[in-house]
């Protein structure tokens, strides 16, 4: 019986394809820029970001983390969402290993941060306060995607008081994707961008960071300060350069998954989910207390669900629709349908 995980779409499995790319990949010692496909993999990126160089990263945490240390020093201020992952879910590794400090603001329901209050946030030029460097967004967020209109009336603001654009496009290619843009359309107003291999691209490991020559330079060094200075690590470029090449466009079918998972719930009075919502692939849904029976009783099946009464449903590589199909008679039999 194959497992259906829908926890994240971090729990994805190499394809058998994607592990002879990985077998078959030329590698050498990246430390001495000698890995070729490491190379590779970081001139694609670039390009397909439309920013000059990339680095490769051992995860998103790290890239983020290598952002900020390269945007900011030591009293410095990003501004950042609440619930971000660069701020919430990163161990808080700016303050600790760069003295950066953060600015949280809340996210807007549609995720994105209210400029006026981000104007507001940033500090004046007195030496009663840190300095207010960068501003940091995150594309998708909570699944939803931040149109351009708005990244662009963000970029005039950052712009306008000289601070840096960063964004964590962890999931950028399900925003590229659900637009109908390219990549580099989707980050045109970034000075750099962080994009995930290991979420719904399916990779084992990594990140790519992209951003200026100078820029990236430097982050390099940080990376290395960081302990992140891997070897023939080109064995893990080749699963995202395969990823890049074969499971975007495939994104698709996550989200068309992910709306009918939430039309299948949305017929379950019990539980509360609005399929208007899902625009990507994730949906959230009001289960209430019942949550640990229902969870047992979907495991009993071969389903994983968080034990969340706001619970978050990820679709990915590795839950076809027929996946979907059998979840969705999962919680109808849970509540007797
Ligand atoms: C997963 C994720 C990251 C990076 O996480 P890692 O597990 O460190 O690769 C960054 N930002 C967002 C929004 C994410 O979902």
């Amino acid at each position: 019986m194959s497992v259906i995980d829908l926890r994240s779409d971090t729990v994805t499995c190499p394809t058998p394809e994607m592990k002879t790319a990985m077998m078959n990949a030329p590698v050498g010692d990246d430390v001495y820029g000698e890995d070729p496909t490491i190379n590779f993999l970081e001139e694609k990126t670039a390009k397909l970001t439309g920013k000059e160089a990339g680095l490769f990263c051992s995860s998103g945490t790290q890239s983020n983390l290598l952002a900020l240390l390269t945007h900011c020093g030591r009293g410095d201020e990003y501004i950042v969402g609440q619930t971000a992952h660069t701020y919430r879910y990163e161990a808080g590794g700016a303050a600790v290993l760069g003295s950066i400090q953060p600015q949280p603001l809340d996210f807007e329901p549609d995720g994105s941060l209210d400029l006026d209050k981000v104007a507001r946030f940033i500090k004046p030029d007195d030496y009663h306060f840190a300095r207010t460097r960068l501003l940091c967004l995150e594309n998708t967020t909570g699944g939803k995607v931040l149109s351009m209109e708005y990244l662009k009336a963000a970029h005039a603001l950052a712009a306008s008081h000289d601070l840096g654009f960063h964004l964590d496009g962890a999931r950028v290619f399900n925003a590229a994707v659900k637009l109908g843009m390219e990549v580099r359309e989707v980050v045109r107003h970034f000075d750099t961008v962080s994009c995930c291999l290991s979420k719904g691209l399916g990779a084992p490991v990594g990140s790519v960071l992209c951003g200026p020559e100078a820029f990236i330079g430097q982050a390099r060094r940080w990376r290395k300060m960081l302990g992140g200075g891997m070897r023939q690590a080109g064995i893990l470029a080749a699963a995202g350069i395969y990823a890049l090449d074969n499971h975007v466009d495939r994104l698709a079918e996550d989200h068309a998954n992910a709306l009918r998972l939430a039309e299948g719930l949305a017929d379950i009075k019990e539980i509360n989910v609005n399929p208007d919502r899902v625009q990507t692939n994730m949906l959230f849904a009001e289960i209430g207390k019942k949550i640990d029976a229902l969870a047992g009783h979907l495991e009993a099946e071969g389903i994983i669900i968080d034990r969340a009464e706001h619970l978050r449903l990820v679709t990915h590589l590795d839950v076809d629709a027929e996946g979907i199909e059998k979840t969705i008679r999962g919680f109808r039999s849970f509540y007797g349908k």
